[in-house]
């Protein structure tokens, strides 16, 4: 996953690594070293580190451009003095990235084959770090990977912290579920967990042999549908995911009533479109379907979900590929640094509320965006 970029190269500074939060006003500045943070203090003239007390620039372009940045903002400062942003105050995309490892080797996963074998992690002293300059007010928080809970038991460490610091925050626990077969984890997750926490796990076949063709891991649909299960039977809120490729296409009705038979107390199935980046691209003979396509199949299953009192959503779908009566359940889900529209978009009617494209998506449309008009 890519964090929204913003990279200023700050050449003076020879420093330790930093996470530093930012200000643009006294009271901020006080308030972040008060609290014993590092902080990036941004005026007209000058931009500094604090409680260093260090000048880091006085170049004109840098400030500038960080004045599009927000106080308490929260960056990375490397030793080489690339200040590079982590935490974004205005956006509701913001997550702690764990680690790019994983169990499974799904497909179409956007990310690549190398990252999941042989991605590195964030220690959890590291991510509680990270936690400690991002305000408490914070509306929305994701917790993502590769798997994250492959990292262990150490993650609960960083769970407990989020619970005692985030009282309000909404939390989005991204896995595959596989490690929710163990019962010991789904007791530590609902003693651990943050009050508003949603576990979001992917569902890519009615049985494990559509199921574990995708994930490229044997016997990984039992284990998901087993963590699913007795997560459920513990409270804890879950969406369920599908994403649709060549690969699932044709069972996407059975899914919708695996979902119908077996959970349908999960909050809403969200069902979602590919991007096609990292193995997605390589396999993508594989698995790429058009976007009509794969609408039409994800429809005929929301109808299923939906006459049975599931709520869903219909994720990573411009709005002009999907029947206009369904609009109601499509969501603009492409965060702002990745989303594309073609230029047909130019003239449509419909682009503010439409969620548009995958940059990595784009040259796989071919010519299905149709201005609304
Ligand atoms: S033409 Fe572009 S803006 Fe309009 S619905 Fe299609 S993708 Fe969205």
């Amino acid at each position: 996953m890519e964090r929204g970029e913003m990279i200023i190269n700050l050449e003076k500074y020879k420093g330790k690594f930093k996470t530093v939060s930012l200000a643009f006003d006294e009271d901020t500045k006080t308030d972040l070293i008060t609290n014993g943070l590092d902080v990036v203090f941004i005026s007209k003239d000058e931009i500094r580190l604090y409680p260093d007390n260090l000048s880091l620039s006085e170049d004109r372009n840098m400030i500038e451009k960080l004045y599009k940045a927000h106080n308490y903002d929260v960056y990375e400062l490397c030793e080489n003095g690339r200040l590079s942003k982590y935490y974004d105050g205005s956006s509701i995309d913001n997550y702690f990235f764990v680690t790019a490892k994983c169990n499974s080797n799904c497909i179409m996963c956007p990310s690549p084959d190398y990252s999941r074998q042989q991605g590195g992690s964030t220690h959890v002293d590291h991510l509680i770090k990270i936690a400690k300059h991002i305000p408490s007010d914070a509306s929305h928080l994701t917790i993502t990977g590769g798997e994250p809970f492959l990292i262990g038991r150490e993650i609960f460490r960083f769970i407990a912290f989020l619970r005692d610091k985030f009282e309000y925050t909404e939390f989005l626990f991204l896995t595959n579920g596989r490690i929710f077969a163990i019962d010991s984890y789904v007791q530590q997750f609902i003693e651990t967990c943050p009050q508003r926490s949603l576990i979001a796990i992917p569902i890519h076949g009615s049985n494990a042999k559509i199921h574990d063709t995708i994930t490229q891991a044997e016997a990984s649909f039992d284990q998901t549908v087993l963590g699913i299960r007795k997560l459920l039977k513990a409270g804890v809120h879950i969406e369920l995911r599908i994403v649709v490729s060549k690969m699932n296409v044709k069972d996407l009705n059975n899914i919708a009533l695996l979902i119908v038979n077996q959970f349908s107390n999960v909050e809403y199935v969200s069902i979602i479109a590919m991007e096609m980046t990292g193995s997605a691209r390589v396999n993508q003979e594989k698995v790429w379907i058009s976007y009509r396509e794969a609408a039409k199949a994800a429809i005929e299953a929301s109808m299923i979900l939906l006459k049975n009192g599931i709520d869903v959503k219909l994720y990573n779908f411009p709005l002009c590929t999907v029947k206009r009566e369904f609009w109601t359940l499509c969501e603009k889900s492409i965060s702002t640094s990745k989303v594309r529209y073609g230029n047909v978009c130019h003239n449509c009617k419909v682009k503010k509320s439409c969620g548009g494209v995958f940059a990595g998506t784009m040259s796989f449309e071919e010519g299905e965006l149709c201005a609304v008009i």
